[in-house]
């Protein structure tokens, strides 16, 4: 593509387009585990890093790059790098910087597995991992070290949407070592609402599982950042460390997801404004939780940092005990009961039980995530429908 600076809905289509000589609109799907060199010298000038050309699809793959380069124009980053999950680009994101001795500041609210692996996995290694709540910029000062290597959070975080605020902490944190990587979750607002790395942010990970493919028939994820630690992660926590390498049909699938990524957050950011204020004024409704409610504690810093819109995703705590609350559930029609999130349909699940089911109930508790949390990945259905099926389940509580 130009150099030009294009918008973001012409960058979700053409970045990364690479026109193939028979003039194939769409990108192949490089179904190819290995490339074949000219002959030996070639082979060693590709592996010693004196040739540009592919190698082994574990060390990239032309269907792969595509949508490396597109992502990392649509986060605003110089480079990023592919991986089979979300959990792929966490995991491959941190080995790469830490080693034992290390310190982790994160917070203290995130998807479960990403706790799962800070709080115990990550750990068996001799990295220390504080949490914290980063509703509140100051709770991270305290917690810094000299040891720290990392500072962690999702904003709007999971299942609880709390705000943290990307330019304040990545402040603090550079403030107090320019060498710390400030590492967001970027998986809930996706690039089109939120550009944690224009914030001051170092790192984006993003489980492109999510909005980034937005049609629940992929497992993906990225990691966004300059060009030399991508260089380095894609060299140790992705080729040794973890070989959690993106598929080129997972490739190919995300390249056609994004080029609506535009269009569709925007329909699902309209949809969840309406079901977040219907949940608001309803009677078996106790709290929402949803950055585009004006009385959401951390709507003032969502305004600031996000774009075009809040988000599809909701949770709501219910005036019901845990079984009623599971009934009610269980009745819905339309509405689909299904962890994951950022698909067509509008998906619900119970997040004490199901995706964070890896933390004890003290550090749900400790956390602010109820028993009654019921979570809602808005979906592009007829908005009506959407709340139709809600109103019918939730009138039964009142
Ligand atoms: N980050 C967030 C915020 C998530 O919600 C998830 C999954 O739900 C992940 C990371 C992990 O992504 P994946 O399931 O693609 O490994």
């Amino acid at each position: 593509m130009a150099k030009k600076e294009f918008g973001f809905a012409t960058t979700q289509i053409h970045a990364g387009t690479h026109r193939e000589d028979n003039g194939a609109l769409a990108f192949p799907i490089y179904a190819t585990s290995t490339f074949v060199f000219d002959n030996v010298e070639q082979g060693a000038a590709r592996f010693a890093g004196e040739e540009e050309g592919y190698i082994y699809s574990r060390l990239g793959n032309p269907s792969v790059t595509q949508v490396e380069e597109k992502v990392a124009a649509l986060e605003g980053g110089e480079a990023a790098m592919a991986t089979a999950s979300g959990m792929g680009a966490i995991s491959a994101a941190l080995w790469s910087i830490l080693e034992a001795g290390d310190e982790v500041v994160a917070s203290d609210t995130l998807y479960g597995c990403t706790f799962a692996l800070l709080n115990t996995d990550i750990q068996k290694f001799g990295v220390k991992v504080t949490f914290v709540d980063m509703g509140d910029p100051e709770n991270v000062k305290k917690a810094l070290t000299e040891k720290t290597k990392v500072v962690y959070f999702e904003t709007p975080c999971n299942p609880t949407l709390k705000i943290v605020d990307i330019a304040a902490v990545s402040k603090m944190a550079h403030d107090c070592n320019p060498e710390i990587k400030v590492v967001v979750d970027n998986t809930f607002p996706s690039p089109y609402l939120q550009n944690p790395l224009k914030l001051g942010a170092d790192v984006v990970v993003c489980s492109a599982t999510k909005y980034i493919n937005g049609h629940g028939d992929v497992i993906a994820g990225f990691v966004v950042g300059d060009a030399e630690y991508i260089m380095n992660t894609k060299m140790t926590g992705l080729k040794n460390m973890t070989g959690t390498v993106m598929s080129p049909f997972s490739a190919f699938l995300i390249n056609r997801g994004l080029k609506t990524l535009n269009l569709r957050m925007e329909r699902h950011c309209a949809n969840a404004m309406k079901v977040a204020e219907f949940l608001h004024d309803h009677p078996a409704v106790d709290k929402v939780y949803y950055p585009g409610l004006p009385d959401f504690e951390g709507h003032e810093i969502a305004k600031k940092q996000m774009h075009n819109g809040f988000g599809g995703m909701l949770a709501m705590e219910l005036k019901a005990s845990r079984d009623e609350v599971a009934a009610a559930i269980n009745k819905l029609q339309l509405c689909t009961l299904a962890v994951s999130l950022g698909d067509a349909e509008t998906l619900v699940e119970h997040a004490a039980t199901m995706t964070h089911s890896t933390y004890t109930k003290e550090e749900l508790a400790a956390s602010g995530i109820s028993e009654g949390l019921v979570r809602i990945s808005v979906g592009l259905e007829d908005v009506e429908d959407i709340i139709d099926d809600l109103k019918t389940v939730l009138d039964t509580l009142v």
